[in-house]
């Protein structure tokens, strides 16, 4: 369950964010799609506890965003993150991005964060590739491997910003596959795509975001084939 009400957040002049409200009963997978603009990496980088709001209230799971310092930093801990550039650290072995922030981050013993860090690149098919550096992955790895990081701490909620928009068509499938797999399996994603088709079949609630506001939010099935603002229906005319 998540309640947004009234949710702004301004740069400089500009509200990035602008009032936004958006109410979710229930659902796994939260799609955020619209135009250029609209809103979606910062929504997602407040509800990831990476930016704070202005104005506005936050209550995710019937508790609300922390505000402290000390808050937000045990807040992001128990989450998952990945956004559109590859975040994997360059000089580390797939691997050693893995078990560096269960180590660091999560205190997790040496020992223990090779195994679990093991565990997740295998669920993953990625194994074979543990020793390799990110230069030596394809980009689709490269996305999997950092999806892997993401999950390896088994986080609550998983937030995914455009996963797969620095991908090639191919690699874009292998990844979306990947994301699938982990709905169906029960992980809470909140994610943002240009992908239609993926946000169709994986969301269980899609959001369109316009201006820094949601105009509609529904089931993905009734939203592309009912929507309802003139801004829905000219954005899903020209994406679709
Ligand atoms: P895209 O589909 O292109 O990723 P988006 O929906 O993710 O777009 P945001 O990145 O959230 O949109 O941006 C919303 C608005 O806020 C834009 O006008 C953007 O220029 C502005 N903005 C976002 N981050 C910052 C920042 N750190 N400093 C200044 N302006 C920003
Ligand atoms: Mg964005």
């Amino acid at each position: 369950k998540l309640e947004i009400t009234g949710l702004t957040k301004c740069f400089g002049t500009h509200a990035a964010l602008d009032g936004l409200d958006l109410h979710v009963e229930e659902g796994r997978v939260i799609v955020l799609v619209g135009p250029s603009g609209g809103g979606k990496s910062t929504l997602l980088r407040v509800l990831g506890g990476l930016e704070t709001p202005d104005e506005g209230r936050v209550s995710l799971r019937g508790e609300d965003l922390p505000v402290s310092e000390s808050g937000l930093l045990a807040y992001r801990r128990k989450n998952g993150f990945l956004f559109q550039q590859f975040n994997l650290f360059p000089h580390l072995t797939a691997l050693r991005n893995l078990t560096l922030p269960l180590e660091e981050v999560h205190g997790m013993p040496a020992p223990q964060a090779k195994q679990t860090a093991e565990a997740a690149l295998d669920r993953f098919g990625l194994l074979a590739h543990a020793h390799k550096r990110p230069a030596e992955l394809s980009g689709g790895q490269q996305q999997r491997v950092g999806i892997a990081r993401a999950v390896a701490s088994k986080p609550e909620i998983l937030f995914l910003d455009e996963p797969t928009s620095a991908l090639d068509p191919e690699m874009t499938a292998e990844v979306l596959e990947l994301i699938q797999e982990l709905a169906e399996g029960g992980q809470r994603i909140i994610l943002s795509t240009h992908e239609m088709g993926f946000a169709r079949a994986v969301g269980d609630l899609v959001a369109f975001l316009a201006a820094g506001k949601v105009v509609e939010a529904a089931h993905p099935t009734k939203w592309f084939e009912q929507p309802q603002s003139e801004q829905a229906k000219r954005f899903l005319s020209r994406v679709l």
